[in-house]
């Protein structure tokens, strides 16, 4: 229907995420419309963002340096780590400015049914920061089976090393409804309450 360097693209929009095929077509022909010049500069963008970034050497979170702005600054609490399966998550919890300490990106969870073990997120590299320094560290992993899985298994690496660990609540989301709350969650959510 197209000529083939269109449908080229078209196929190509459509393998990101998230995009059918109405929005790949209606993304191929933007692209036609746009300026050379405009065109040129998304295509740059693109290959510079896939050459220069990478995975922090220290939290291995995604950084265009060696160590991440979050691992190089002063300000931050060295004393604390927060593991967390995904950038995003950094992302997120950085937004809310309630912490100050620093993060360690697992990038997954452990999942036997995926075949995604230990070995294959990056535990190594966390224990592999664990200075005397470090008292805390936070599992927010996500809430999920494999979420908790990676929690419970990486505190039991940690525990016997005489760091704490603790375990980010989980609970009733803002704006949700009790009545609705599914009972794994009510129970976590009676589980981590406090005085208030
Ligand atoms: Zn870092």
């Amino acid at each position: 229907m197209y000529p083939v360097s269109l449908q080229e693209l078209i196929d190509e929009f459509n393998k990101l995420p998230g995009i059918g095929h109405k929005s790949a077509v209606r993304l191929a022909f933007h692209v036609m419309n746009m300026p050379e010049e405009k065109v040129q500069k998304f295509v740059n963008a693109i290959n510079r963002a896939k050459t220069s970034v990478h995975l922090c050497s220290k939290c291995q979170n995604l950084t265009d340096k060696d160590v991440c702005d979050i691992c190089a600054s002063t300000k931050r609490d060295t004393n604390v780590i927060c593991v967390m399966e995904s950038p995003k998550d950094v992302t997120a919890l950085e937004k809310t400015r309630e912490y100050n300490g620093l993060y360690h990106v697992l990038h997954g969870a452990i999942s036997p049914m995926d075949g995604i073990g230990p070995d294959d997120i990056k535990i190594k590299e966390l224990i592999s920061r664990l200075t005397p320094e470090v008292t805390e560290v936070i599992m927010a992993t996500n809430p999920t089976v494999e979420g908790e899985a990676t929690a419970m298994y990486i505190a039991r690496l940690l525990k016997p090393m005489g760091i704490t660990v603790t375990r980010i609540a989980h609970g009733i989301p803002v704006g949700g409804d009790i009545e609705y709350a599914d009972e794994v969650t009510l129970t976590r959510a009676i589980e981590g309450r406090r005085e208030i």
